[in-house]
């Protein structure tokens, strides 16, 4: 089986101002990447009800940033993310992107995904945006394997250099979704991102990692979330996929190499097959420096294509 990719028409739209580090050249620049890589498939993003979003977000929220998008020129949603007109379609076209692929790799129709979006979301709380992001792709995305697929094990990991707060928040009080973050720590984003935080159903795990982390020390750490995985038996599982842990990513101080991401994944692969018949499903988060997000994601999805 193939593994599908899946990026938008309208992430080009998403405007964050001249100099943000949040721009269009990074998925245009993965995108590029990973074309034409053996085994995969480009597939169209599908519409879905727009009520999903209630899933992971307040309904005062959602009519909040509906309000929000200007007619021209940027608005603030906080200090530093940033609308334009752009981002409504942007946004909702991300979100539709992460369950067209749950779709396509729950129904058997493809082996695995990757989602090369823009905005990312795991900084996204359920009430206010965050961190570059607007809407929580990833955790929309697993309240909605629960609720549609009626899966009672959920996995996210998230691997992006940032703690995945919103998603924390959001999945906190969810008994079927089981959240496991590796982050710079103390870093940003603010609040506690240390192993004390479990969640309300014992299904959060944290991982903070030092600034200057080496990537042999982070394959050990990475050692201790495999057992976690296996223990936990996931049915699916998600990435939050952010390759800013790379030694040369301008917003953060751990360094990986881009051939550690080939690592994660075909290790996290094994686990996925031995629980959940393979299936997952990679969602961009972070990721900032050009060259080795590219070089990253080719290793990634050349990674989850291998049969
Ligand atoms: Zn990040």
């Amino acid at each position: 089986m193939k593994t599908c990719l899946i990026t938008t028409k309208t992430y080009q739209n998403h405007d964050n101002g001249p100099g943000h580090p949040e721009n269009v050249n990074r998925v245009t620049s993965i995108n590029t990447a990973i074309d034409n890589i053996k085994n995969t498939e480009w597939v169209e993003t599908k519409n879905f009800s727009t009520k999903l979003i209630e899933l992971a977000h307040d309904k005062k929220y959602i009519e909040k940033v509906n309000n929000s998008f200007p007619n021209n020129g940027l608005a603030f949603l906080d200090s530093d993310t940033i609308v334009s007109q752009g981002s409504k379609q942007a946004s909702y076209d991300a979100v539709n992107s992460v369950l067209t692929a749950i779709d396509n790799v729950q129904d058997g129709s493809y082996q695995n995904a990757f989602v090369s979006i823009r905005p990312p979301g795991h900084h996204a709380h359920s009430n206010f945006a965050a961190g570059f992001c607007i809407f929580n792709n990833i955790a929309i995305g697993a309240c909605y394997l629960v609720k549609n697929y009626n899966l009672k094990r959920v996995l996210i990991l998230d691997w992006d250099v940032h703690r995945g707060d919103g998603t924390a928040e959001i999945i906190s009080n969810k008994k079927n979704i089981f959240l496991i973050s590796s982050h710079q720590y103390p870093f940003y984003p603010p609040g506690d991102g240390t192993e004390k935080v479990r969640g309300h159903f014992d299904n959060i795990r944290f991982f903070p990692l030092k600034a200057g982390l080496s990537s042999n020390e982070f394959h050990k750490i990475y050692e201790k979330i495999f057992i976690e995985i296996d223990k936990y038996q996931p049915e699916f599982i998600l990435i939050s996929c952010g390759f800013d842990a790379h030694k040369k990513d301008p917003l953060a101080e751990i360094n990986l190499e881009s051939i550690d991401y080939e690592y994660l994944t075909l290790k996290l692969k094994k686990y996925a097959g031995k629980h959940c018949a393979g299936k997952i499903v990679s969602v961009l988060e972070g990721g900032y420096d050009l060259k080795s997000i590219s070089e990253s994601s080719k290793f990634h999805v050349k990674s989850l294509a291998k049969i």
